[in-house]
């Protein structure tokens, strides 16, 4: 093994000084899960490397690149995190904002028949993917029941999602159809599964990922491996793509978002924004504002604008 050269060769540098002088990215991994200060790495070989991490890098998350090495006293040690693209987060208890996941390239949005579909929560999560930079994809679930259940007005929002470039997959996770589609739309990027409870996430991760045994929560023999923390897990996909899931990403609730923050997750908005006689509009009030005009002459859905209005508290949701 390389030994770490320290400018400070000749003094009695502890191990510890040794290795955060050493700045070399010896092995590159990604964190598949963390108890406590244990993690499990995924290295460039798809192998599972149980890691140490210091107090420093307490905000470690599921899905961080990490760098790591091994040590001399045998075991391996994470010595960095890369920066990360995002992170999703909740507080912990002080109140302090703590990642539980990172690096998140999609963000699939799990809607059913029964229970109804609410579209104001599909918005929020889109609000939510574009804040951190993350696409969104909409999947229909229980389609089976939706002969029985759909009306025309949940038809029309399913269409708007689409003609913004949404995409919406019609998915049956009980009989497998279109599981494969979202098979597909996992490859080569990282991607969590969220949506209200009794909507069918269980089932379809439990589709797409039928080799939930490469889940390494159990790994720990020492009677760690329970899920102790707030953490999740991080799953191969064979298209090369991840799955980052737990509990509590499932169901992760959006942090506060601004009125700027909400106006950016209706991006049909964003072309006729530009030509808004104020730049700072909030297209709710404004003269001349060309949001608005686009939303009576229908090129932006009525039903977006008015879930839009909702979010800002200016009228009930529906
Ligand atoms: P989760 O709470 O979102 O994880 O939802 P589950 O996966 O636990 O599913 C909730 C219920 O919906 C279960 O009783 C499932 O059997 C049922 N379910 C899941 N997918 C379908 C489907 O495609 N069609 C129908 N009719 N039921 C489904
Ligand atoms: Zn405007």
């Amino acid at each position: 093994m390389a030994r770490i050269k320290s400018k400070r060769t000749k003094s009695s540098a502890s191990v510890s000084q040794k290795d955060t002088q050493h700045r070399v990215c010896q092995h590159q991994g990604r964190v598949v899960t963390r108890f406590g200060a244990e993690l499990i790495v995924l290295n460039e070989e798809n192998q599972h490397i149980r890691c140490t991490a210091r107090r420093k890098f307490e905000n470690i998350a599921c899905g961080d690149y990490v760098c790591w090495q091994h040590s001399e006293q045998g075991n391996s040690i994470v010595t960095s995190i890369l920066p990360r693209k995002n992170a999703l987060t909740r507080p912990d208890y002080r109140g302090k904002p703590k990642a539980i996941a990172a690096n998140i390239d999609q963000i699939i949005i799990v809607c059913s028949w029964l229970p109804k579909p609410a579209w104001m929560l599909v918005d929020q999560y889109i609000i939510a993917a574009q804040s951190i930079g993350a696409d969104a994809l909409i999947v229909m679930n229980k389609s089976d029941l939706a002969e029985q259940y759909a009306t025309e007005k949940d038809w029309q929002a399913i269409k708007d999602y689409e003609s913004i470039g949404y995409p919406v997959i019609q998915a049956v996770a009980k009989t497998d159809v279109n599981i494969d589609k979202i098979q597909q739309s996992l490859a080569n990027k990282t991607s969590i599964f969220v949506g209200q409870s009794g909507v069918g996430k269980s089932s379809i991760i439990g589709q797409v990922l039928p080799e939930l045994d490469i889940k390494v929560g159990e790994i720990s023999q020492s009677g760690e491996g329970k899920h102790t923390t707030t953490t999740a897990d991080l799953y191969s996909v064979n298209s090369g793509g991840y799955v980052i899931d737990s509990p509590g990403v499932r169901d992760f609730a959006l942090a506060d978002v601004d009125a700027g923050g909400i106006r950016q997750g209706y991006r049909e908005f964003d072309d006729y924004a530009k030509l808004c006689r104020f730049n700072n509009c909030t297209h709710v009030h404004e003269p001349k504002c060309q949001v608005k005009q686009a939303v009576e002459s229908q090129d932006i859905p009525q039903g977006r604008y008015r879930r839009y209005l909702a979010k800002l508290e200016l009228i009930e949701s529906e």
